[in-house]
């Protein structure tokens, strides 16, 4: 697979009076890890919202899959096609497995297409990819929080998504969880799939990232490697400071 698994066609989404995304314009391929960075209100969050269909861009158009356009489609529509998302605050289903968790997302991404063994063997392949294997049968609302934060990856994961998106997944994990983080995101690319993270913490997407969008204001103020990105006047100037 090659191209763009995203497409962001001149997309302006206004909240009232106030632009909140402003005519940006963005290709993310399949196969790359994609960091969006950018200072408090630049509109990180409300792109990915775009994206997933839960907020309606005044202009513009969304493209899945090189052509499929996704602008009004609904949010379980654009989940159904493969675009899947981790959101901020991890929440777990009280009295479920870390197991029955996986189930979930596993059932939710191929819809019975599945045998079972071949859901199982999914399931258990997920649990060991994520680094909870050995805890598969415990209670998801025992899990330390970072492993709460590996846990929803992995459900969105398990749906076997062409696009993954992940709002701030190191938020708030200690350095070594989020060191375990960066590995897991790592082992995550594939040709066919394009990953999307949405985090503050430099290091952490310096490690990750084979390119890096900073946004400002709606727009894209940069776009390039994060050694390119941390070299930049104008990226230093509005969101890494001195
Ligand atoms: P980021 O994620 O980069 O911090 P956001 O996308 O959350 O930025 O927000 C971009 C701007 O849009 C901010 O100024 C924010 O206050 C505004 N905004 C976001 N959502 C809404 C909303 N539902 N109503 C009004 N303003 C909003």
């Amino acid at each position: 697979m090659s191209g763009a698994a995203l497409l962001i066609d001149a997309v302006t989404v206004e909240f009232g009076s106030f632009r909140a995304i402003d005519a940006l314009s963005l290709a993310i391929d399949y196969g790359e890890v994609r960091a969006i960075i950018g200072p408090n209100g630049a509109g990180k969050t409300t792109l990915l919202d775009v994206i997933s269909g839960i907020t309606r861009p005044k202009q513009g158009a969304v493209l899945f899959d090189d052509s499929t356009d996704i602008t009004r489609a609904s949010e379980s529509e654009i989940a159904r096609a493969g675009v899947r998302r981790k959101f901020q605050k991890p929440s777990v289903f009280e009295g479920l497995s870390v197991r029955q968790h996986i189930a979930i997302g596993a059932e939710a991404g191929y819809r019975r297409t599945l045998s079972e063994s071949l859901l199982d063997e999914r399931i258990t392949e997920i649990l060991e990819a994520i680094g909870l294997a050995n805890v598969a049968q415990r209670s998801a609302s025992e899990l330390a929080h970072g492993q709460k934060q590996w846990l929803e990856i992995g459900m969105v994961l398990a749906s076997n998504p062409k696009v993954l998106m992940l709002d701030e997944p190191v938020a708030g994990l200690t350095d070594e969880e989020t060191e375990r983080t960066a590995t897991l995101v790592r082992s995550l690319r594939r040709p066919d799939r394009a990953i999307v993270v949405v985090e503050h913490d430099m290091d952490f997407v310096e490690r990750i990232s084979d390119r890096v969008t900073v946004l400002h204001e709606g727009k894209t103020l940069f776009e390039g490697s994060m050694a390119n990105v941390r070299a930049d006047e104008r990226v230093v100037e509005v969101y890494l400071g001195r």
